[in-house]
């Protein structure tokens, strides 16, 4: 009797364990799945083994134990062309590629699966999701050196991977600085400020390029990515050399196979370009006196009148049109000046302020932090953090060189009297719907009175056919009549004739 009852038990007991056991193995399975649905988490680099064709370059080398592809620095580059195979612990998502100076056109293949990805930026994320693996081959067809490789395995990308959107198309502010690490400096603020305020589209140009020194390229794209741009810089072909006066700068372009005349062409190219409505850049005096700020400015003033000529320079005419820019600020120009306050915190930056946000841009910089840079923008003892605390070649004033849009009266707007191409767009866009509206309701009015005309129209023509028909009722009866009276007379007629011979 026991037996059974006992038999009973167990097999309950084992059911229930085993529902258990099923129900802890859903939950399980469950998990992940919930938690993918939420919040994504930051994306985990991985691990990279890389095999093939690369050579590592000796300087900056830092030996045989470090592959430069996988330091995560930008001073160390391998020459990499062929392919080259990738190992990952877990499947990749997202690759970085960090080219040394020149971005090549590439692509990544797994198994029988493809990205083919296009050189456009010197360093760029390539999302290689869709081949689901953690074995990757990069194809390179010319010769490139690259900096660095990294792996994301799915999450989102940390903040420091760059995004670019391309070059503007328009750009409302056109910042030209003459090196990298002067649009942090002297323009400290300026590019803090008018990225956060969401209404402007911002550009950068740069007057020189370290081409003797690739790294200060991807300085300047850290820290430009760091203070909020977000589309890719331009970089001129003026090579970077040092001088105290503007005709020793142009000495210098000469003895690099350049001259003024070239200077001049690439500001009017770099203004017709970019269309912009305001251009802010260099102190004519070269801000402590270097000769390639002050070729900059000056060439900028020459350059504005000549770029909305359109006898000058055909070339870029057909390619870009002429541009009128309505507003050049020069740092530090005594005419017409504003003093910019970039100390006021900004929400964009958890609060920072736009100075503040400009010294860590400055950081990005590390082969120049060991200047004098570094005590005019921070203090000798770290003491300064507000723009207005630096006495100096002040960032924060400017003067207004050039204008078609009038003096400016509130002086503390970059964009005073200027509308800004998306609030022009804005204006355009409205006064499109209201020329739509309009002329739908003047369709609908015109259409509203045919209607009426047909509807008066076709009453017309119902009450002439009532009266017709009236007229043709009324005829026939009086014939109805007529013919009745005559019939009637007749027999009368007859009747009295009737009698009269009867007599
Ligand atoms: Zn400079």
């Amino acid at each position: 009797m026991n037996e059974p009852r006992n038999a009973r038990k167990a097999a309950a007991l084992r059911r229930a364990l085993a529902l258990i056991i099923a129900l802890l193995v859903l939950t399980a399975g469950a998990l992940p799945v919930f938690a993918e649905g939420e919040e994504p988490a930051q994306a985990q680099r991985l691990h990279l083994e890389i095999n093939g064709a690369y050579t590592p370059v000796k300087s900056n080398y830092l030996g045989e134990n470090v592959n430069p592809l996988t330091d995560s620095s930008f001073r160390t580059e391998a020459v990499v062309h062929g392919s080259i195979t990738l190992s990952a612990p877990a499947a990749v998502s997202t690759l970085y590629i960090v080219f040394a100076d020149t971005p090549a056109t590439f692509y990544v293949k797994s198994g029988d699966k493809r990205v083919d990805v296009a050189a456009n930026y010197l360093e760029l994320p390539v999302d290689v999701s869709a081949l689901n693996s953690r074995e990757l081959t990069l194809f390179f067809p010319d010769k490139v050196n690259v900096c660095d490789v990294y792996a994301f395995a799915a999450g989102e990308l940390p903040a420091w991977v760059q995004r670019w959107d391309p070059p503007c198309e328009k750009a409302d502010l056109l910042l030209i600085s003459t090196h990298a690490d002067d649009e942090q400096l002297f323009f400290a603020g300026v590019l803090p400020y008018y990225t956060s305020r969401g209404d402007c589209e911002v550009q950068v140009a740069y007057f020189t390029d370290h081409t003797n020194r690739p790294h200060r390229r991807h300085e300047l794209l850290k820290g430009l990515w760091a203070v909020g741009v977000r589309h890719y810089p331009v970089i001129g072909d003026i090579p970077d050399a040092y001088s105290e006066t503007e005709a020793q700068a142009v000495k210098n372009l000469k003895a690099a196979g350049m001259s003024r005349e070239d200077a001049l062409l690439q500001q009017i190219r770099v203004i017709r370009r970019f269309k912009p409505q305001v251009v802010v850049s260099h102190d004519p005096k070269g801000e402590y006196g270097h000769g390639q700020h002050m070729l900059c400015a000056a060439t900028l003033l020459e350059a504005a009148p000549l770029a909305a000529d359109a006898e000058s320079d055909p070339v870029s005419v057909s390619q870009y049109g002429a541009w009128d820019v309505p507003k050049i600020y020069l740092h530090s120009y005594e005419e017409n000046p504003i003093v910019m306050n970039w100390d006021e915190p900004l929400e964009a930056f958890g609060g920072k302020t736009a100075f503040q946000v400009s010294q860590e841009g400055f950081m990005c910089h590390l082969s120049q932090t060991n200047s004098w840079f570094r005590d005019w923008i921070f203090g000798k003892n770290k003491e300064i953090t507000k723009a207005s605390e630096i006495t100096t070649y002040s960032p924060c004033n400017y003067g207004l060189a050039r204008t078609t849009v009038g003096e400016d009266v509130n002086k503390n707007d970059f964009l005073e009297n200027i509308t800004t191409y998306s609030e022009q767009a804005r204006l355009e866009a409205e006064a499109e719907a209201k020329r739509i509206a309009e002329e739908q309701a003047a369709a609908e009015a015109a259409e509203q009175a045919k209607k009426e005309t047909e509807r008066e129209s076709a009453e017309a023509e119902a009450s002439h056919r009532r009266v017709m028909l009236a007229l043709a009722i009324t005829a026939a009866c009086l014939t109805v009549l007529t013919v009745a009276s005559y019939a009637a007379r007749r027999v009368f007629e007859k009747r009295a004739e009737k009698k009269r011979s009867g007599k």
